[in-house]
């Protein structure tokens, strides 16, 4: 069960607080996204969930279990960042499978996996190429593919788009929608782009420095912002 619970989770900076006492429950299979403005705290929030980075106070749960202290390998999570952040001197093959080499995996039960992952997303053409030689979405579905070989109850991704063109990002809202169908796992997905969460998410969670001002279905939030500034960044022209 990869329910995920944040109690009161707080992140500071030497002096500076970054994320203020969020409570936030997020239920095991939702596709959840963050949305606010540059520097509001989203991805200091998945990072503490990821293991990337110490929580400075707060309870996070990811199940029944307190996952405060435990390391971030020992987290049945895995993260999809904006700059992809793939291994240039491997071949898309060795970087979907270097995670699992890493955990001594059995070579047939690897390639297994890459050759599954590569066929959901449409790149096993693409299985002996090296990232230089990838457009941006082939490179972002790489980058899927080295979460997806791990089959984690949990994926987190930090505007995983922002980078493709606006014609792409159409195709890939759509493809990431119908991987999470097909995952069945618990997505957590952070965007400054309101079409993306007003599409793609169960619940959306609007911050605003550091706090949290809603959490309401895309409707919910479309019908009744709680107050301006969640009307106007629901509504701001993009
Ligand atoms: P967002 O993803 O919403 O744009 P971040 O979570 O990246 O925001 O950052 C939130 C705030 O924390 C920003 O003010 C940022 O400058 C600050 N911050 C993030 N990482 C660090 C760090 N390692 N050291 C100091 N400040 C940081
Ligand atoms: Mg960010």
């Amino acid at each position: 069960m990869a329910s995920i619970s944040l109690k009161k989770l707080n992140k500071t900076f030497g002096a500076l607080k970054v994320v203020h006492d969020i409570d936030l429950e997020i239920a095991d299979k939702e596709f959840i996204i963050l949305v606010g403005p540059s520097g509001c705290g989203k991805s200091t929030t998945l990072r503490m969930i990821a293991g990337l980075e110490e929580i400075s106070g707060g309870e996070l749960r990811i199940g029944d279990d307190v996952m405060n202290d435990v390391p971030s390998k020992d987290r049945d999570i895995a993260m999809v960042f904006q700059n992809y952040a793939l291994y240039p001197h491997m071949t898309v093959y060795k970087n979907m499978a270097f995670g699992l080499q890493l955990r001594k995996a059995p070579r047939d039960f690897i390639d297994d996996k890459v050759k599954e992952a590569a066929n959901i997303l449409d790149i096993t053409h693409l299985l002996n190429r090296k990232p230089k030689a990838l457009s941006g979405g082939q490179r972002q579905r790489v980058a899927l593919g080295r979460a997806m070989v791990r089959n984690p109850e949990v994926f987190l991704l930090d505007e995983p788009l922002s980078n493709l063109d606006a014609k792409l990002r159409g195709t890939m809202r759509a493809e990431i929608s119908k991987l999470h169908k097909r995952l069945n796992a618990t997505f957590i997905y952070v965007t400054h782009d309101q079409i993306e969460a007003m599409t793609m998410a169960d619940r959306i969670v609007v911050m605003k420095d550091g706090h949290i001002q809603q959490v309401d279905t895309p409707q919910q939030l479309y019908d009744r912002p709680i107050n301006m500034f969640v009307a106007g960044f629901i509504g701001a022209p993009q």
